[in-house]
């Protein structure tokens, strides 16, 4: 079977030659040891983040890749043969895994599919994108006081937080960086889309918002996050969930320069990342469903397997995607 490593580390923009493809044995039934399961990986979330692993150091609590090493990330899976007596042939798996066409995982490290949700939910709102979304606005606690700025908002996490922002009353401006991606937002019911990449963004969005910004749900970094600092209303917050405009240069989180701005304005920035509260997961999952009826979630698939990953991720990074990327593996 395949699997897909690192071949180099990266310099600046990632490109196709910075991936290689492997062949190893494919494991088998007859190796699963109690507990454990053999799976057939059918879709794998392509994320931002993945680059940023790519980096020599940074976070904490994941391992960063060095050339060679076997690349993973959350993958839907089934179940093709099972050691653990709660798991059955045909179930879908969601986990961490290696990019490998087959695999042996320990049943204890994986999410079930329990719920009457297509399974492919468990890849974008049920997931960890959702979890992410409902997480951000947990934090940021938006109410209808609030105007809420979401650039990106086409995205997975981004399209996820602005519709939970609306849902809890909240007035909230959406920007994104193409037009299909603009009017997709206006079709998930936003009435004040901007395009975050537009030089005249600011000026726009302080005269859409001349009270200033009270929540800004930062995912972008850079200019954005410095432009958005200027407009921020006193009081206000940053839920700084991430920098992607930054993850292809030498320092992927580098503090906008005008952060005194948001100290003379008493702004509350709250920094998090998604793998710190997994204590929260069972609220997540608990409340998620329920919401997940009155949300717009749009998936982008990609064909190709395994192959596909490499240039997948490269457009990800420029803003290629509508929604949540994925790749189809088998
Ligand atoms: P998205 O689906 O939002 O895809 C990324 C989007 O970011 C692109 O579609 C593009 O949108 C925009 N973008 C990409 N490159 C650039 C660039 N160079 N400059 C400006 N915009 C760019 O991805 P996710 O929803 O998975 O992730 C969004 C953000 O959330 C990322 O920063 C990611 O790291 C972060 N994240 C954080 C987590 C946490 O635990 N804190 C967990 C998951 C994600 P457009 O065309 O509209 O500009």
């Amino acid at each position: 079977v395949q699997q897909l490593r690192l071949a180099q580390r990266p310099e600046g923009e990632l490109q196709p030659g910075d991936f290689c493809l492997h062949r190893v044995a494919a494991p088998v039934a007859a190796q699963l040891q109690p507990g454990q399961l053999l799976l057939r990986p059918c879709y794998l979330s392509v994320d931002p983040y993945m680059r940023t692993r790519m980096h020599t150091s940074g976070y904490d609590y994941i391992e960063h890749w060095q050339a060679g090493s076997l690349l993973s990330g959350w993958t839907l899976a089934q179940v093709e043969a099972s050691a653990d007596p709660r798991w059955q042939a045909g179930d879908w798996a969601i986990g961490h895994l290696p990019m490998q066409q087959r695999l042996i995982a320990d049943a204890a490290t994986l999410w079930q599919q329990r719920s009457e949700a297509p399974p492919l939910a468990y890849m974008h709102p049920l997931g960890m994108t959702g979890f992410t979304a409902w997480l951000g606005m947990q934090l940021g606690q938006p109410g209808p006081d609030d105007t809420v700025l979401v650039c990106a908002a086409a995205g997975a996490v981004g399209s996820l937080a602005a519709q939970l922002a609306r849902q809890a009353g909240a007035r909230v401006i959406v920007a994104a960086g193409r037009e299909d991606k603009r009017q997709w937002l206006q079709q998930a019911g936003f009435t004040e889309v901007l395009d975050h990449h537009h030089r005249d963004f600011l000026a726009m969005l302080a005269q859409w918002a001349p009270q200033g910004i009270s929540l800004n749900f930062e995912l972008i970094g850079g200019q954005v996050f410095h432009g958005v600092n200027e407009l921020m209303r006193d009081g206000g917050r940053v839920v700084l969930c991430g920098l992607v405009s930054q993850y292809q240069t030498a320092q992927p989180r580098q503090a906008p320069a005008n952060l005194a701005q948001l100290q003379r304005r008493r702004v509350q920035v709250l920094p998090y990342v998604a793998p710190h509260y997994e204590h929260r997961l069972p609220e997540f999952r608990q409340a998620m469903p329920a919401l997940l009826a009155d949300l717009h979630w749009q998936l982008d698939v990609l064909d190709g397997g395994l192959e596909a990953v490499p240039a997948a991720l490269i457009g990800l990074l420029r803003g290629d995607n509508l929604g949540k990327r994925l790749v189809r593996l088998e």
